[in-house]
């Protein structure tokens, strides 16, 4: 385990440098960068973070040097990752879920049947993604602590560790001691988004249940850093707030990670709001764009040269497709989000509506049209510890 108890963890560094306790001098740093800030932040040796850089490569400034930022970040990618994209699918095993918020098709509130796999069911749905090629899977859940449990979680990777080289998680907020547990297992990256690092927008969109504790929800990546993840995931909710006060306050929480858990990989995702089940666009007033986000994208990248940089099905193929050459790492595919989706369960709700429909081989063909390597394993199992 990788602990450091004299280190303070991520909630004490935000409670010092917080982006939105002073959202309107933050505002104004980035609207005083100018043209020369943005070439001076360019010609820095890339791929290191530094808050200034960060500031910059960010700012309205920097939207006419996009092309210049795509090519410094192609270029860094390459050397650090080679021409490769590696490919996971997620499966879904449970959209039971004790939370209400807002932006969410699985919010408690909302009436609809929902769906739990079993043990069994789960192991089904995996041999499916696994004939379509897939050795990286990663666990979706909803927050379903009767039924999603530790033990439940165990079983799950002790059956799947034979048919995948990498299992990963993305579900509710865990103890340290219990991702330990499910690292013993064979889960070795767990991904967990702050949603928004702003604590009153955080608020006003996480109504109900234990996923309202913003301070909790801080301590989560540490958690399972500490518990010795191989893969750290971290992101925010792009749509809920101002994207590019959220990314500064995620590029210090990566670049904390980094530090912390040095032994660990860090990767950035970029979650944009989606329509689900009784959630509209028209409800957010901070929807990005799709040059906000290449320009967020490409920032993250300058600064972080070893960040995995994951885009999922929720963006249109159209767009991925332009995205590959830009310093993305790993990409979904073929996916199902909902719970029993790829053996086709009836009456199953989806999280979100995905927005890239084609079959993970017609995904592999276009990375190899780009010239890139399409990776279904990238890891082999039999490095875990167990
Ligand atoms: S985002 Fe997660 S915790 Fe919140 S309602 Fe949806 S499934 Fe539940």
């Amino acid at each position: 385990m990788q602990t450091n108890v004299l280190h303070p963890n991520f909630s004490d560094v935000w409670s010092r440098d917080s982006v939105f306790l002073e959202r309107d001098r933050w505002q104004a740093r980035l609207e005083a960068v100018t043209p020369s800030d943005v070439e001076c932040a360019l010609t820095a040796a890339p791929g290191i973070y530094r808050p200034e850089r960060l500031l910059a490569l960010i700012a309205p400034a920097a939207q006419t040097y996009l092309e210049q930022m795509a090519t410094i970040a192609h270029r860094l990618t390459v050397q650090r990752f080679g021409k490769t994209i590696s490919l996971y699918a997620p499966l879904y095993v449970s959209s039971y879920c004790c939370n209400q918020c807002v932006y969410c098709g699985f919010n408690c509130s909302n009436q609809y049947e929902r769906c739990r796999l079993s043990v069994e069911d789960a192991v089904e749905e995996a041999r499916i993604i696994h004939h379509e090629g897939f050795q990286d899977l990663l666990l979706v859940s909803s927050e379903d602590r009767e039924f999603i449990t530790v033990d439940y979680l165990c079983e799950l990777a002790h059956r799947l560790r034979g048919m995948f080289s990498t299992l990963s998680l993305e579900i509710h907020q865990l103890e340290t001691q219990e991702y330990a547990r499910l690292f013993e297992a064979g889960i070795d990256g767990v991904t967990l988004y702050q949603e928004t690092y702003d604590p009153d927008v955080y608020a006003r969109y996480h109504v109900k249940g234990p996923k309202a504790d913003f301070q909790r929800r801080l301590l989560a990546c540490d958690s399972f850093g500490a518990a010795g993840m191989r893969k750290l995931g971290l992101g925010f909710l792009l749509g809920l707030t101002d994207w590019r006060l959220e990314t500064l306050a995620l590029g210090m929480h990566g670049h904390y990670l980094m530090k912390q858990y040095w032994r660990s990989q860090i990767s950035f995702s970029f979650p944009r709001l989606r329509p689900a089940n009784e959630v509209q666009a028209q409800q957010f007033d901070h929807l990005v764009s799709d040059q906000d986000l290449v320009q967020m994208l490409l920032a993250l990248r300058l600064c972080f040269a070893d960040a995995g940089l994951i885009i999922s099905t929720r963006e249109c193929a159209r767009f991925r497709d332009a995205l590959v050459p830009l310093g993305i790492t790993k990409m979904s595919a073929g996916s199902k989000t909902n719970p029993g989706g790829y053996g086709h369960k009836d009456g199953s709700l989806e999280q979100f509506a995905i927005d890239d429909a084609r079959t993970p081989s017609q995904v592999a063909d276009m990375l190899r049209q780009q010239g890139m390597e399409p990776v279904w394993k990238d890891w082999d199992s039999g490095f875990h510890p167990q």
